[in-house]
């Protein structure tokens, strides 16, 4: 019989920190597509981009990665209870795993800025959820505060079970390909993603499977880029909710990250990464929110500025579902309401409409 994809905890268990005593939590995340975008590549210059569809997880994004690992080992230390800071994808995740594990979740959420997909499921898993009067830097504060001093166990991504299981994307890139990208890039809120991969990348070359790493090129919104600007941003604005971070948690980390890959950061406007959206659905098929065209925005704007060399390979992680924050595709390029057109039912008449006749 085949054999289904297992999770990522049994398909990594060796490369994780897990033993046989460590209950597995698992919804069958990971094993997600590594799509080739010729569009993508023809638009930037490269030799080959491949998109890993993060979307294709569970509850529809990477986040399902790394809370396996978290709600699995939390359990594992008698948990009855997560909590977790989120822009919206962390918290559906985290209700999910823990509806999974039979414990409760608790997830605390900027007021007004997150999208519906996201809530609803958070709500559909029976998270408490608490909007919190504040951004996301001010709901993770909160979280770790509610942390240390009550028995509610912390699953963000200062969590380090949650970049270990998220390393395994970089494991996978590396066995679908057979070789490095010269180029990873994605987008960063709080960098765990960022850090994540390039652990996965590191780990594969120090146990000698490539010859090199990817130079890691992580990208920000315009109105929320703290990598760029080298200090946390007060007031992040952006319309990429899920990378709306001032104060990255993962920041140190990161810029290791960075320096190790000969990497960089740069950061796109908000008007490039709707565009990206709009030209990652309509030319490549795939359907993603705006805040995981941020990547690939970034790619075409370094590609514009000649820092993308012929011949490159290069993977574009696009994080998280269309569907999750669907709006954005029902606007146009000047933000006007899309609506389907109305025709009857006589065939003549629709010919004529779709241009057929
Ligand atoms: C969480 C998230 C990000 C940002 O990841 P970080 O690890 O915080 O940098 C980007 N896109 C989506 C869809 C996310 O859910």
């Amino acid at each position: 019989m085949a054999h289904q994809w297992r999770g990522v905890i049994r398909e990594y268990f060796d490369r994780l920190d897990v033993d046989a005593s460590t209950p597995i939590i698992t919804l069958g995340e990971g094993g997600t597509p590594l799509v080739e975008a010729p569009a993508l590549a023809k638009l930037v210059g490269a030799e080959e981009v491949w998109l890993k569809v993060e979307g294709m997880n569970p509850t529809g994004s990477f986040k399902d990665r790394g809370m396996t690992m978290a709600v699995s080992k939390a359990v594992g230390h008698g948990a009855k209870a997560v909590i977790c800071a989120s822009t919206g994808n962390t918290s559906a995740s985290a209700a999910a795993y823990a509806a999974a594990a039979g414990i409760q979740s608790v997830v605390l959420v900027p007021e007004g800025k997150i999208a519906l997909g996201k809530l609803s499921q958070a709500v559909a898993h029976k998270a408490q959820i608490l909007q919190v009067q504040g951004n996301f830097d001010d709901c993770l504060d909160l979280a770790r505060a509610l942390s240390e001093n009550y028995p509610v166990h912390l699953v963000n991504s200062v969590n380090p079970d949650r970049i270990e299981g998220q390393k395994t994307a970089a494991f996978e890139v590396i066995e679908r390909l057979g070789y490095a990208p010269d180029i990873h890039v994605l987008p960063v809120g709080n960098a765990g993603n960022y850090s994540a991969y390039f652990k996965g990348y590191l780990e594969d070359f120090n146990a000698g499977v490539i010859k090199t790493v990817p130079k890691m090129w992580g990208f920000q919104a315009d109105g929320s880029a703290p990598f760029v600007y080298g200090t946390p941003v007060k007031n992040p604005d952006t319309i990429a909710t899920a990378i709306r971070i001032g104060n990255p948690a993962s920041y140190e980390l990161a810029l290791s990250a960075r320096e190790c890959s000969l990497g960089e950061f740069g950061s796109v406007l908000d008007s490039e990464i709707l565009w990206m959206h709009r030209f990652l659905s309509q030319e490549v098929g795939v359907f993603v929110e705006p805040s995981s065209a941020t990547g690939a925005a970034g790619l075409l704007k370094n590609a514009r500025a000649g820092k993308v060399p012929a011949g490159s390979k290069i993977v574009v992680t696009v994080t998280g579902h269309g569907l999750k924050d669907a709006l954005w595709a029902l606007k146009d390029e000047n933000g006007n309401e899309i609506q389907p057109q109305s025709v009857s039912n006589r065939a003549e008449e629709v010919a004529e409409r779709l241009g057929l006749a």
